[in-house]
């Protein structure tokens, strides 16, 4: 006997969405997940009175309106802006790339002569068409920030060097000759008061959510229970990697308290040598102005990623790109599976791009 019309695996923002979509027109469904939580990698807990990141710094970014206003009706957001420091043995830069970087790095004050700066530096390296990250970054912003602020914190964050990473990647961040430190040009930005968790947890509201439930192990005798499924888990996984393991990259955090106020001044600090270990430190009372007597922070180590490792991060290479395609073939050939999320389309997805593309399936599916 089916008893629910859709079975969602996983309980991250993905299916969250499309769980909440589906209940507002009347479909029964359940919510599954592996860990012992809701929320997947947005997942926040309290220690100290302070919201921790668990799975690393999520702050929350659009462009598009209807998806802040949807985020908005399931919490209230603050108006953090994001923006990190990077710290080069010691040397502190604003980031993203702007002119308070440009003025630091080479005393230019005005955007002609950053730009003239960035121009000789590009023509140095000859670059004309730029073919990988490496190329990429040194035609957007010259040699000098390339070596001390890309280099060694893409070649930790990948585990490849620049020269082996498409160059999308780094145009994700902004380039700006303004002395704008906001690390995003998104017109809303905020972190939801009282942690992401509670969010999602109000998005699955009247939702029947189960935990500690591995669908992969359990997939017949879940199955039998719906029509249709909407998978988030990883794709590769789905098919038992009958093609072979698509690569992830990733990350395992060192949380500490400490018994001071304030450790870094900041929420995000890069560390952007080769040598420093981790990536960076999340410092997680600054995401929300916290005052309390204590901190707690998150020093972030990238890793390989193993078969039984919590993935991260799509590493969208040419290789792993084109093992997608056809895994995407096979996806594409199951019928009554939908596949969404960051793991489950192997996309480097940020929060609001996931929003929108469950929107629009639920639109599709549920009409
Ligand atoms: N990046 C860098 N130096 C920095 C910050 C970012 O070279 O100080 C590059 C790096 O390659 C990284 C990419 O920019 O993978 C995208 O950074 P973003 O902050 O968007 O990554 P995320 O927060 O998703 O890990």
């Amino acid at each position: 006997m089916k008893k629910y019309d859709y079975l969602i695996v996983g309980a991250g923002l993905y299916g969250a969405v499309f769980a909440h979509e589906a209940k507002k027109r009347g479909k029964s469904c359940l919510v599954i997940d592996k860990r012992d939580h809701i929320a997947g990698n947005i997942y926040t807990y309290e220690l100290e009175g302070i919201n921790v990141h668990k799975y690393g710094a999520h702050i929350f970014h659009t462009n598009n309106k209807q998806v802040w206003e949807y985020v908005n009706s399931f919490a209230e957001f603050n108006r953090y802006t994001n923006s990190p420091v990077a710290n080069y043995n010691g040397e502190i830069y604003n980031l993203p790339f702007n002119m308070n970087t440009f003025n630091k790095m080479w005393g230019v004050v005005t955007p002609r002569q950053a730009k003239e700066k960035i121009e000789q530096q590009k023509a140095e390296a000859g670059i004309t068409e730029p073919k990988n990250l490496e190329e990429q970054a040194i035609s957007l912003v010259g040699t000098d920030i390339y070596e001390k602020l890309i280099k060694g914190y893409t070649g930790k964050q990948w585990g490849r060097p620049c020269t082996e990473l498409p160059s999308f990647i780094i145009r994700r961040l902004p380039v700006r000759f303004t002395y704008d430190n906001n690390y995003f040009n998104a017109l809303y930005q905020g972190i939801p008061n009282g942690g992401y968790t509670q969010m999602v947890s109000n998005m699955l509201s009247d939702t029947e959510v189960r935990l500690g439930v591995d669908y992969l192990e359990n997939k017949a005798e879940l199955d039998s229970l719906t029509d249709k499924v909407v998978y988030t888990g990883p794709v590769d996984a789905y098919f038992g990697y009958r093609l072979g393991a698509l690569e992830y990259r990733s990350v395992r955090f060192d949380t500490e308290v400490l018994d001071m106020e304030n450790y870094q001044g900041n929420a995000v600090v890069n560390y952007t040598d080769s040598e420093t270990p981790y990536t960076r430190i999340i410092e997680h009372k600054h995401f929300e102005f916290g005052t309390q007597e204590k901190t707690v922070i998150s020093r972030e180590y990238s890793t390989e990623w193993n078969v039984g490792d919590e993935p991260y991060y799509p590493v969208n290479d040419d290789k792993n790109s084109s093992l997608y395609a056809q895994y995407k073939v096979l996806a594409d050939r199951e019928e009554n599976v939908i596949f969404g999320g960051r793991l489950g389309e192997y996309k480097y997805y940020d929060m609001d791009k996931v929003i929108e593309a469950a929107l629009a399936t639920a639109e599709k599916e549920l009409k």
